[in-house]
């Protein structure tokens, strides 16, 4: 059976900036819990920031830009936790290929998990179109990542992956 990586935040475990949880209750994702796809992981927490933490965005560019070195993730008070950001989507990735998952489903916005917007850098609640630095990484690598509005397109995904 085909697993999925998910963002932690998505099924509810208190893992974001603020210390909360943004859980789901999409139909499909509670199917696809009770049929034990899942795999949470926050690739924030894993690359070693703390919960609560500071908010952080991509300065500069977006999440490719961030693995090639080209931008850098900042908190609002301006360190530079780029490091943090790149260990967690490496964490990530190796995570989804030890459970070979080939698609993940990771929170929209986020500068690690956004896979249509991410902020814009400025700290001013403006988005643009781009990805997160882990999504990024697992695109690079061929999995495929939706955000938590798309689970028909990763249903989609899903039956082609199974039934080839
Ligand atoms: Fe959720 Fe991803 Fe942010 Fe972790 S890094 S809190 S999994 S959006």
């Amino acid at each position: 059976m085909e697993q999925i990586l998910v963002s932690a935040c998505l099924l509810g475990q208190p893992v974001r900036f603020d210390g909360t949880g943004k859980r789901s209750h999409d139909a499909l994702f509670e199917l696809w819990r009770s049929e034990g796809r899942l795999i949470p992981f926050c690739p924030e927490v894993r690359g070693g920031l703390p919960v609560p933490r500071q908010p952080a965005e991509i300065c500069g560019g977006f999440g490719e830009d961030v693995l090639d070195g080209r931008a850098k993730v900042l908190t609002r008070d301006g360190d530079d936790v780029t490091r943090h950001f790149v260990v967690g989507a490496w964490q990530a990735l190796e995570q989804a290929r030890a459970s070979g998952a080939r698609i993940a489903i990771l929170k929209e916005g986020s500068p690690s998990c956004g896979s249509l917007l991410i902020h814009d850098g400025t700290f001013n609640g403006r988005k643009v179109p781009g990805e997160g630095v882990t999504t990024a990484l697992l695109e690079r690598h061929g999995i495929a990542v939706f955000g938590e509005d798309a689970l028909e397109a990763a249903a989609e995904r899903l039956a082609e992956l199974e039934c080839p």
